[in-house]
Parts: C-alpha cells; structure tokens; sequence
C-alpha cells in the first residue's frame, strides 16, 4: 500500500546493527538523517555509503540528510562525572570561567561564553528540555546566579534553553563548518542548518556549502523562539531555504508546548504556501525508544502533523538509539497510511486563487486540479529534469499518487522528501518523441503502477530534457 507521508530516520548505534537499515528502507524509511551533534565524520561517512548500497540494491530511493549541531548551549561537566540533584530554592551558578571538569553542588561551567551577557535578572532558563528550570538573580561578569524553580537531576552536558528565546549565538559554529565539508564530502542531499535566526544565517550556509561544491539543498530547523514570534520573521526563514523543520524539541522547550501545537499547524501551512517542503521532527514515537508499541498520544501526534500536511514525519532517539529501530519504522508506516484515508484534511488550496511567476508551476497546479476534480484519475506522471514541477504539485492536497520521472539521480533523492511523490530514474532523452507516451505508461504498468484503462495525467516539457513542462495531457492506459 502506499504511503504518501515520508518518513525520516536518524542513524546511530541501533541502525548499525546488522540488517536493521535494509529493515528501515523496505519498511519506509526515505530519508536518513546523520546526526553531525554525535559520531565522527567516519561514522557519518560509512552510515552514507550503507544506505546507498541498500538503496541501489533494492532500487528504493533514498535521501541522506546531514543535520548541523548548530550553537547548541550546554552546561560543561561535574567532578567525577557525578550527577547532583537540585531541590526548589537551591541557590546555583552557571559561570563561564569555570574549568570544563570542576562542577559541583553548587555551580557548573558553561560552553557558550556570552550567556552571561545574554542574561538578565529574571530570565527563566531551561536546563535538559525543561526538566530543570532556573530563575535568574543577577549576574556577576562570567557567572549567572540562579534559584533553583523547578528541581531534579542535572548531569554533565546537559542542554540549556532560554525561555522565550532570544541568545546571540550565531548559528553556525567552527564545528558546523568543518561538518559543512564532510557534508559536501558525502554528498548529502539536504543540510539542516539547526537554530537559525534569519535569512542570513542561511545565505551563510548556501554560500559555505557552495564553496565546498555542494549543491545540497538547505533545511531551516526552526527552533528559536524569535523566529515564530511574527509572519515576517517566519517568512524571513522560509524563504531562505528549501525546506523547514518544525524542530519541536528545542521550539517546545521555548515557547511551552502549549503554544507550540498553533505554531506547528501554522509553519507546515506557511510553509506549503510558499512552496517549500517541511518535516515535523522530534518525540514523535518517544515511548518506543524503550517499547515495542506506541502509545496512542503518539499515533494521534503522527497522525495530527500529516493532518496538518507536513511533507515528513521524523524519527530521532527512536531510530538512532531505541530497542525497537524497525519496529518504530514499521508502526509509522501504518499511522501514515491510516491518516491519509482522511479525507476531510484537504481544505482548497489558497493557491489556487493565487498568482504564480513560472508557467510550469501553472501546469502544475492545473495538473493537480484536473487530478482532484476529474472523476477516475489514477496517477499523475510527471517528466521533471529538476524535480520543481513534482514538489508545486506536492504543495496542492490530494490522494493521487505522484509519479515523478527523471533521468537526474540527484532530483531524485531529493524527490523522497516530496509528500506524495513517488521518484524514479527515468531517461526520456533517448526516446522517440512519437513513442514516448506509451513508452512511460508501460514502463509503470510494468512496475504494477498502472493497470490498462486507467485515466492519468501526463506532464513534460516539448523539448526532452529541456526542463520546461509545458503540457498536461489526460491519457488512458493502452
Ligand atoms: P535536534 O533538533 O534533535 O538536533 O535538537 C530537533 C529539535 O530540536 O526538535
Ligand atoms: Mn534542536
């Protein structure tokens, strides 16, 4: 059965064991994300090498994602590796100056150097995702000192947030530079540029990854509460680059999770509006880090975010370091396909109405009307070079399968993402155009696509190869 929703799963030691990426490709994994925050180059290196094998073996597409730490704020470590645990009240320090090894009961160093300066009196901060909260007392030149609001275990490296957002850091750090390279090295098909504050941090990343001759395209995780606070800072980020990752777990730590269920359905909408791909990321499956079964909180989770129509749902902790990596894989499959009976999530396009710049996107968008309106068409098949055409039909709702043809390997890696899209190699470029139709429809009959009778749409460009779909043809299967 189909599934229209991608599925994005992050390596680690669980996906090393033997066999368990083949389990996760036939089972519906389309994208694999490399973790760049753990593993070496090394690992990222031979994790991409692997799924490429397994792709090529099962001729099942895949895309390889490389995701950037980004200036992740971290507490530094304890004495000993000892883990403290701080009561409503304590009085404890975050300081700068402190030596990496030297924490204790009452203070622990930092790794970003300017939180004092970003602090003020009164600020709530968020240590390990929220479990550990802080109020700030006042700050003397390199230490923060804090009240301990809510209490609990702390331990070496845990993460820290800032309620409401708002740190300077820069998004990319030396480190996302080097890893820029490696990316540029495996050649990745995306690159997730993580804690971005604006266009401009992302035309940093297309310009480094353009120096290192990648043509990688650039996902926004959007994780900062700055950039969800107006349309005009959202769209800032969206625009500048192909895709977004509503990152729920840095933005829910943020902005509450309360705020961040409007926050979702409204990026994955802004986002399809713009044209641009987007994933709902983190603890979506959590419980089956540990467990063989989700729980139904987590089914609705998935199920609501391809209600919401994101492009991907992604696996994090589940995939990379579960007991249950194909298990987990196997269970998302099922929610997508179960969601996508649901009808009534397919409101009318607002871009329909709406003007567009290029004439194949028009193509496009009539491809996808005629596909929704035209009683019995089966499939849409689409001739792309660069994989536009099929990514402005996928931004339009509907149940029609995406048949996406292309002689571009890279498009179609990249086509994996698409929701709805089904990419496969295919080279027009040496047919006869007066066979070319029959041609097509026969190579998907002969992959169990299409079945004689059935009413598709066609479209391509005049000219094979030459990008430009300038054509919609409603045709029946011989
Ligand atoms: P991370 O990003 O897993 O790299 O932190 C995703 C998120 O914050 O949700
Ligand atoms: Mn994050």
């Amino acid at each position: 059965m189909l599934k229209r929703t991608k599925i994005v799963a992050t390596l680690g030691p669980s996906t090393d064991k033997p066999g368990v990426l083949e389990q996760l490709i036939r089972c519906g994994v389309n994208v694999v994300r490399l973790n760049f925050s753990h593993g070496s180059a090394d690992d990222h290196r031979r994790r991409a090498q692997e799924v490429r094998d397994i792709s090529n073996q099962l001729a099942i597409p895949v895309a390889v994602l490389g995701d950037l730490q980004g200036p992740k704020i971290r507490i530094a470590r304890f004495k000993d590796d000892k883990k403290i645990k701080l009561a409503v009240g304590d009085h404890f320090a975050l300081d700068s100056s402190l030596d990496t090894y030297a924490g204790d009961q009452s203070q622990v160093g930092i790794d970003y150097k300017a939180l004092p300066e970003d602090s003020r009196p009164g600020d709530i901060l968020l240590l390990d995702d929220g479990r550990v909260q802080f109020k700030v007392i006042d700050v003397q030149g390199t230490r923060i000192n804090c009240e301990v609001i809510i209490g609990g275990p702390l331990s070496n490296n845990k993460g820290i947030n800032r309620q409401g957002g708002g740190l300077s850091a820069a998004a990319l750090t030396d480190k996302d530079k080097q890893d820029i390279l490696v990316a540029a090295d495996i050649d990745v098909d995306y690159v997730a540029v993580s804690f971005p504050r604006n266009s401009a941090d992302l035309h940093e990343a297309r310009q480094l990854l353009d120096a290192a001759g990648s043509s990688a395209e650039i996902i926004a995780k959007v994780e900062r509460a700055e950039t969800v606070s107006s349309t005009e800072a959202l769209d800032d980020i969206i625009l500048a680059c192909d895709g977004v990752m509503v990152a729920r777990g840095d933005l829910g730590v943020e902005i509450g999770d309360a705020e961040l269920i409007g926050v979702q359905k409204h990026l994955i909408n802004r986002a399809r509006e713009l044209n641009r791909v987007v994933i709902t990321a983190t603890q979506m499956m959590e419980t089956m880090i540990q467990n063989p079964m989700p729980t139904r909180a987590e089914v609705f989770d998935v199920a609501n975010a391809i209600l919401d129509g994101t492009d991907a749902v992604m696996l994090s902790a589940e995939t990379a370091a579960g007991d249950y990596p194909v298990e987990v894989v196997q269970a998302m499959t099922k929610i997508c396909q179960g969601a996508e009976k649901h009808q009534l999530s397919r409101p009318a396009p607002t871009s329909i109405t709406q003007q567009c710049e290029h004439f194949d996107e028009t193509i496009a968008r009539s491809a996808m009307y005629t596909a929704n309106h035209l009683v019995g068409v089966k499939a849409i098949i689409c001739l792309t070079e660069s994989g536009s055409t099929p990514r402005w039909m996928s931004r339009i709702r509907s149940g029609v399968p995406i048949y996406a043809l292309t002689r571009n390997e890279k498009a179609m890696s990249r086509m994996t993402l698409f929701r709805g899209v089904e990419p496969m190699l295919f080279d027009a470029t040496e047919i006869d155009i007066n066979d070319l139709n029959t041609r097509i429809l026969d190579h998907l009959k002969a992959k169990n696509l299409l079945s004689s009778g059935d009413l598709v749409l066609l479209t391509r460009g005049a000219v094979i190869g030459s990008g430009s779909t300038n054509s919609m043809q409603v045709l029946q299967v011989p």
